[in-house]
């Protein structure tokens, strides 16, 4: 049976932080469950050959809901879909946005896997990036999930903010070893266009390029001193905890998305649901034809690129024999030298089996990347 992976956006957030640029924004839910519920019910004919593997709540704040609304969209989940029996459902949620009712009530709806925004340890470094909360109330958060019993939790963290400095970055990284989490997701800040932290830039000080480096390298080697293993740019995990949902995006597995702006690939088939409120409830009503979102059908040059600049992303790399099985070709015969020149730059590595970035070629996956693009 075919698997799918179900991604679930919740789009509120009680304030919005100050970097984000994600589709968030902090508003009244209103009736947003209930479409989201006719949403994932309706769509559930399309999918009656799959079997469900992974279930993804993110956001936005998920855990704004209230327990009864999580517990809602489940049931839907499961009364319309087939369901793997190790399926990892993982929750996204923000510290002090929880108590432990709310925590045991998700477990009984079926949440296996939480991920914790913390993004520092430094209170100074949490309100200059607009976060709702410091880091005691994280830590009650995160002791709060585990007394409950959540054996299975990520924590993100964030370098390049503004004000930090490695040693700043250092303290956060050991306060949040010293959890034990079974996941780890580090990732630099990117200043976006049009959020109020790019406009007021010039406000703050930001590491430099050089300390930039060094906390890169600092999340490399320290976490693997913890026993972290990085498997893809930029996450980590004890032995067994990869999430699974995430290597379904970066192994071009089928996924769909409900709720506002979710996006989905089936059988090479993308397609984002629309973004305004209006416009999504004409969609699940399919009130409108203008309102269903486009459906663009990826051509094999397409497939191809997405396969290598995704698989790359991961640390061990693209399977050759798994893109002969897709393409019906090596990649060589798709990309001609393009490989063994990455090799000789010392960009690319590979062995039998697979073709992996090498640690040059992490530091500018954009350039291998896009050496895998057709015109
Ligand atoms: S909690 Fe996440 S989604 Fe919400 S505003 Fe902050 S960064 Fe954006």
């Amino acid at each position: 049976m075919k698997e799918l992976s179900i991604y679930i956006h919740i789009p509120f957030c009680i304030r919005k932080c100050l970097y984000c640029d994600f589709l968030s924004f902090p508003a009244e839910i209103g009736n947003y469950v209930n479409l989201l519920c006719r949403e994932i019910s309706s769509s559930a004919p399309e999918y009656q050959q799959y079997q469900v593997v992974s279930v993804f709540l993110g956001g936005g704040t998920p855990s704004v809901l209230p327990a009864m609304d999580i517990s809602l969209i489940m049931e839907t989940i499961r009364d319309n879909y087939r369901i793997s029996q190790d399926i990892e459902v993982t929750m996204e949620m923000n510290p002090g946005t929880v108590d432990e009712d709310k925590l045991r009530q998700y477990i009984t709806a079926g949440m296996n896997r939480i991920s914790i925004g913390l993004q520092s340890a430094d209170d100074e470094e949490l309100l200059r990036i607009g976060r709702i909360h410091d880091y005691q109330t994280f830590l009650r958060t995160y002791e709060l999930a585990r007394r409950v019993g959540f054996h299975n939790i990520n924590i993100d963290i964030m370098s390049a903010l503004p004000g930090q400095s490695v040693v700043s970055y250092e303290r956060t990284l050991r306060a949040v070893t010293s959890l034990e989490p079974e996941h780890i997701s580090a990732y630099s800040l990117i200043l976006e266009e049009g959020t109020p932290l790019y406009e007021r830039q010039y406000e703050y000080s930001f590491p430099t390029e050089e300390e930039d480096r060094e906390m890169y390298s600092l999340t490399k080697d320290f976490l693997s001193s913890c026993g972290y293993h990085r498997y893809e740019i930029s996450n980590y995990a004890r032995e067994g905890y990869e999430c699974c949902h995430n290597k379904v995006y970066w192994q071009r597995g089928d996924y769909v998305g409900f709720g506002l702006g979710a996006s989905s690939m089936v059988r090479n088939v993308r397609w984002k649901n629309p973004e305004d409120l209006t416009l999504y409830e004409a969609y699940v009503y399919r009130q409108e034809d203008m309102c269903v979102p486009d459906r663009q059908i990826l051509t094999e040059k397409e497939q191809m690129e997405e396969y290598m600049f995704l698989g790359l992303r991961m640390m061990c790399g693209v399977n050759r024999q798994g893109f002969a099985r897709t393409f019906g070709r090596q990649i060589e015969e798709a990309y001609g030298e393009i490989p063994d020149r990455l090799c000789r730059q010392g960009l690319l590595a590979q062995d039998k089996n697979n073709m992996m970035l090498t640690e040059l070629g992490i530091d500018v996956s954009n350039y291998v990347f896009a050496q895998f693009l057709f015109d």
